[in-house]
Formats: structure tokens, C-alpha cells, sequence
């Protein structure tokens, strides 16, 4: 079988196409549950009803709730970003390395956090 990364040999820590395969499924996957979570979130954030409506102590805890909701929205949303742009890196050589150090970004960590840009060690 053609291997690409074969062909450079200061490439060898480049991620196999199976291990690639893998990561984009893991990416889709996650990209699904986000998009689910994000439009829950979207639901409770939706602008509160005035206190005569549904009472002065309910509608605070609303607010309440509501500024933990846009916290966990835009977090979510956030990740999301993180997912599509590991998808659009996931074409090129450097996917899988990491942005601070240039080391190989082990699949494990990669597969559990596709957006992740650096390794564990330049993450801390
Ligand atoms: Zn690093």
C-alpha cells in the first residue's frame, strides 16, 4: 500500500491514514453532541420572562441560570470552532503536531480532544 508518510523520512511521526480516519470520526461524532448541546443551550438562554409572568424569585433564578447557560453556550460554541478547524488541519502535514513545540501530538490525546492544538505538556 502507498504510504505518504513513508516518503519523508523526518515525517515518521505523521499520522497514518487509519489513525487519520479515526480522529475525523471522532471529530464528527463530537461535532454531533456539541451541536445538540449547543442548541439546548440556545433554548435556555432565550430571553427570560418579565416576573409577573413567572413570579420575582423564579425570574432571578432564571437569570441566574441563564448567565450559566451563555457561560456553557459560548464554551460549547467555542469547542465547536476548535473541531472545525481541526477538520480543515486534518488535510495538512503539520495536523497531529503540536503549535508550541513542534512535537507529535500522541493519537490518544488527540482522539479524546480533536480541537487539541498542543500536546499535554505545552497545554499545562
Ligand atoms: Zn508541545
Amino acid at each position: 500500500m502507498y504510504d505518504v508518510s513513508a516518503k519523508d523520512g523526518f515525517n515518521c511521526h505523521m499520522l497514518s491514514n487509519d489513525e487519520k480516519e479515526n480522529i475525523k470520526a471522532a471529530i464528527h461524532k463530537k461535532a454531533e453532541e456539541l451541536d445538540a448541546r449547543i442548541l439546548e443551550y440556545r433554548e435556555l438562554t432565550k430571553p427570560i420572562p418579565p416576573s409577573e409572568a413567572i413570579g420575582r424569585v423564579s425570574r432571578m433564578d432564571a437569570i441566574n441560570n441563564k448567565s450559566v447557560n451563555e457561560a456553557a453556550l459560548r464554551q460549547a460554541e467555542k469547542l465547536r470552532a476548535g473541531l472545525d478547524r481541526a477538520l480543515q488541519r486534518l488535510g495538512e502535514d503539520r495536523f497531529g503536531l503540536c503549535t508550541r513545540c513542534g512535537e507529535a501530538i500522541p493519537t490518544g490525546r488527540l482522539l479524546l480532544m480533536p480541537g487539541a492544538l498542543t500536546c499535554v505538556r505545552c497545554a499545562g
